[in-house]
């Protein structure tokens, strides 16, 4: 008898489970569609977008417009009734470009005296004046910078390797260039130059120069200039007839020491387990020149947007769902590193974290990540919503790589998810005067925020 009974409950809680856990295709389909409608034809996040655009603008960590994006992005997260707003202190080297930033080929038995498009690289030294003058030398990789060794001291080193055109991924051929952004500056102070200019990272053919971080750790910093593609095509054009070529550099920034920013921090308190936390997330701070919108704005407004939804549409999460506007993604990452710590000490559980930081564009899809133990088993409870996605047009869903902010999180076993939409016109934006409000396209930011919303409502619902 008692027996029995034993096996009754078993299989009374085992079909309870099962019922909790199984997946209705169709019905979700349904569901997740309505959300969809809601943000169509609902959501304000477009508005939001242009408000941060027009109204903090470009936000460097520690400058007074980021400092305009936390008042505004904590102001909003109370006002959509998110259960608790808070913000994370967190220290960062501040940087202040200046008006002057001119570059001049001075010399040319061709065309005298040419202007250069030009952007001073973020942490750049800044220069008198008159500026610095020196002769050019043209490398297109470290190991040619290594040939010459000590004969580029006194020289300003000008990298020019293209983004491949060839990859059909952007972000693939922005992986494969950027090293001449972030060190090329140090390494060819380390040899004595006295000044760089890098080939912008783009591959949309134009003149419009492309900021960005360049690192100095004990390096001396030099002046390092972010050149447009066809002054970079002019310039080492010139150089093949002329290579006794000298550049005048000038540059009014200025290194800062530090300042205080803030990361900005709203959630919905889960109803049933409160203490797992989804996150969703992307970065606050944005490069000086343009408005950060696609860079991040798009990705700020799309987690602000999940939170909203749920509110808008009467859903209350079983989990605990965190949206988190990181300080400091372009230069350092001084807020995620603070954040990670934090989550650490206070023992919080992520079970996931979903970061947009690719741009606005139309969604395609999410790349996932998480430590080598949990890795497999998240990947097949993902692959089981493949068509789920595929129906919302989602379609891009594979392992590997996520975002900068939340990598972080790996080591707490938290499932991290880069969100990814089409890359094709990324860098077109990307660090520039044209990452501008009116470079997002309405439609595709709100489909973006869609797909991210889903992906949290489906985690919520079933776990990961
Ligand atoms: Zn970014």
């Amino acid at each position: 008898m008692k027996i029995n009974w034993i096996l009754i409950s078993v299989l009374f809680l085992s079909a309870t489970l099962m019922q909790a856990q199984t997946l209705n295709e169709d019905e979700e389909i349904r569901y997740l569609k309505k959300l969809y409608t809601n943000i169509l034809t609902q959501s304000p996040a477009h508005d939001w977008l242009h408000y941060l655009c027009k109204n903090a603008g470009g936000r460097l960590g520690g400058s007074p417009e980021y400092a305009a994006a936390v008042a505004y992005t904590s102001h909003m997260l109370d006002t959509i009734g998110a259960d608790k707003v808070w913000t994370q202190a967190v220290e960062v080297p501040y940087w202040r470009r200046g008006p002057v930033e001119k570059a001049r080929i001075i010399n040319s038995k061709h065309l005298g005296a040419v202007d250069l498009s030009v952007v001073a690289l973020g942490f750049s030294e800044g220069t008198d004046a008159l500026g610095m003058s020196a002769q050019v030398v043209e490398v297109k990789n470290f190991e040619e910078l290594e040939e010459l060794g000590s004969k580029v001291k006194g020289k300003i080193v000008f990298y020019n390797r293209p983004m491949e055109v060839e990859r059909l991924n952007t972000f693939h051929a922005y992986g494969a260039a950027v090293n001449q952004r972030t060190a090329g500056p140090r390494r060819a102070s380390e040899l004595g130059a006295v000044g760089a200019i890098v080939r912008s990272m783009t591959v949309k053919y134009d003149n419009v120069p492309h900021s960005g971080v360049t690192v100095f750790k004990d390096q001396k910093p030099i002046p390092a200039v972010g050149i447009g593609l066809k002054d970079a095509d002019l310039l080492s054009s010139l150089l093949k007839k002329e290579p006794q070529l000298r550049v005048n550099i000038q540059l009014s920034c200025r290194h800062m020491g530090k300042r205080t920013a803030h990361t900005v921090i709203g959630e919905i308190k889960g109803s049933e387990k409160p203490d797992e936390i989804i996150l969703v997330g992307g970065h606050l701070d944005s490069w000086d020149i343009g408005e950060g919108a696609h860079d991040d704005g798009a990705g700020v407004v799309q987690s602000m947007e999940v939170l909203h939804l749920f509110k808008r549409m009467g859903i209350r999460p079983k989990r605990t769902i965190r949206c988190v506007l990181f300080a400091n993604e372009e230069n350092g990452m001084y807020g995620a590193t603070e954040y990670a710590k934090l989550a650490k000490k206070k023992g919080e559980n992520h079970i996931a974290a979903i970061e947009s930081d690719a741009g606005g564009h139309t969604p395609v899809g999410f790349r996932m990540d998480a430590e080598a133990s949990i890795a497999k088993e998240s990947y097949a409870r993902v692959q089981k919503w493949r068509s789920i996605f595929s129906s919302l047009g989602v379609w891009d869903i594979q392992p590997g790589g996520s975002a900068a902010d939340i990598s972080r999180l790996k080591d707490q076993k938290t499932v991290l998810f880069g969100y990814r939409p089409d890359s094709q016109r990324y860098f077109d934006y990307h660090h520039s005067e044209r990452d501008v409000f009116e470079n997002v396209h309405r439609r595709e930011l709100l489909l973006g925020g869609g797909a991210m919303a889903a992906l949290v409502y489906l985690i919520d619902k079933y776990g990961i």
